[in-house]
């Protein structure tokens, strides 16, 4: 082909540009997970901060429990004691004192465990103080972060059109059966068609390739291919 090089000149700043609008949808990619990944973030905190919540109710409950089983305690202490007066067997006496001194001992247990969940709850009470700062934090911090990334996805978005634009006008240059053969190469090649060489080397495989095809494609009369990736080879640097 009479103009086969310059036809490989232009193919391979059409290359350039695809390159350039692969990157870039490879990048605007990776932008969606890192949205979803703060709303995980948030979701994850939301769900300590309930738990928290929950975990706040049931010592409050239990400590509820406990206080109405110490008030039983000292009913059942005045009713013996009250009946100390009255009884008249020593047994019947030495019953009501045992049982007004289980319920002391009783009494003061329930005491030591109330005392122990008045603990247990200020700490919570300061632990959902925390995670609740915590959680309201990140959230601002997380929907500037999110509003940031969507307006990058605009972004990218709006170049790649662009690009794509000056592409496919840049490509309206290059000769039909060449542009075809390219365009089907890269649709399995990760958007790459052409491959340049590095000395003896393919650039796009890395594959050491055969002295003939390094010449057949130096002396550029006729389309060549890389044997292992199968892409259309370039000598550029020997134009
Ligand atoms: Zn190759």
């Amino acid at each position: 082909m009479e103009n086969l090089k310059e036809m490989l000149l232009l193919l391979s700043d059409l290359q350039e540009l695809d390159t350039r609008i692969v990157n870039l949808e490879q990048q605007s990619l990776n932008l969606p997970k890192e949205i979803e990944e703060k709303k995980q973030e948030i979701i994850n905190l939301k769900a300590k901060f309930e738990s928290e919540k929950i975990e706040y109710v049931r010592l409050s409950s239990l400590k509820k429990e406990k206080e109405s089983l110490l008030s039983t305690k000292e009913t059942v202490i005045a009713k013996h004691t009250s009946d100390l007066n009255s009884v008249k067997s020593n047994d019947v006496y030495k019953t009501c004192l045992l049982e007004i001194e289980k319920a002391k001992a009783d009494k003061s247990n329930i005491e030591d465990e109330i005392l122990m969940l008045m603990d247990s709850i200020d700490q919570e009470l300061i632990n959902l103080k925390q995670y609740e700062e915590t959680l309201k934090k990140t959230e601002a911090e997380a929907t500037n972060t999110i509003s940031l990334i969507e307006q990058n996805i605009k972004k990218y978005m709006d170049d790649i059109i662009i690009l794509k634009k000056e592409r496919n006008e840049f490509a309206k240059k290059i000769n039909t059966n060449i542009l075809s053969q390219y365009e089907r190469i890269r649709e399995n090649r990760n958007g790459q068609g052409l491959a340049l060489l590095d000395g003896d080397s393919c650039t796009a495989c890395n594959m050491v390739l055969r002295p003939q095809l390094i010449n057949q494609a130096t002396k550029c009369q006729e389309l060549v291919y890389c044997d292992n990736c199968s892409r259309i080879l370039f000598n550029k640097k020997h134009i």
